[in-house]
């Protein structure tokens, strides 16, 4: 997306706190790990990640949980909609803030390009597309242990 872009607009279920986010996203991925999982319900989450200083939140002030130190994870005090991950990122060397793509007005605007501790997924879940699956989270040149879905651990 080119700067003059309209921004992506989100915000949780209940409309309070709501984000814009201006630019070009850093990336997009689907996360399959633990602590993603166990944040929002879901067997995996896409996240689209922008430097801090592109992102803009509005309304309510989001609510923070630290979920690992240097981690936090925002979320709507009123409704419970998981809204993002947020830290510090060793390969942008700069505060990150991904946002969990189904809170975005129109996620179809976004296109996941990897998938993120693709190893701690749930086994029978996997997506069909040829996408690099990483073990980590594809930064400072790890290289994708596969790419397109296992599907050993699908039931017959
Ligand atoms: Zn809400
Ligand atoms: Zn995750």
């Amino acid at each position: 997306m080119e700067e003059n872009t309209p921004p992506l607009t989100g915000g949780c279920m209940c409309g309070s706190v709501r984000y814009e986010a201006r630019g070009e996203p850093l990336v997009v991925g689907h996360c399959h790990c633990h602590s993603c999982r166990r944040h929002t319900g879901a067997p995996v989450v896409t996240l689209v990640a922008f430097t801090a200083d592109r992102i803009r939140f509005t309304g309510r002030t989001r609510s923070i949980y630290n979920s690992s130190p240097g981690v936090k994870r925002a979320f709507c005090d009123q409704c419970g909609t998981p809204l993002t991950w947020e830290g510090f990122s060793r390969a942008t060397n700069a505060e990150v803030i991904e946002v969990h793509i189904s809170t975005l007005d129109d996620p179809a605007r976004v296109f996941p390009t990897e998938h993120w501790l693709h190893d701690e997924r749930i086994p029978w879940f996997d997506t069909a597309d040829g996408l690099p699956r990483y073990r980590g989270k594809g930064a400072a040149g790890e290289e994708p242990y596969r790419h397109g879905p296992v599907e050993d651990g699908l039931p017959d």
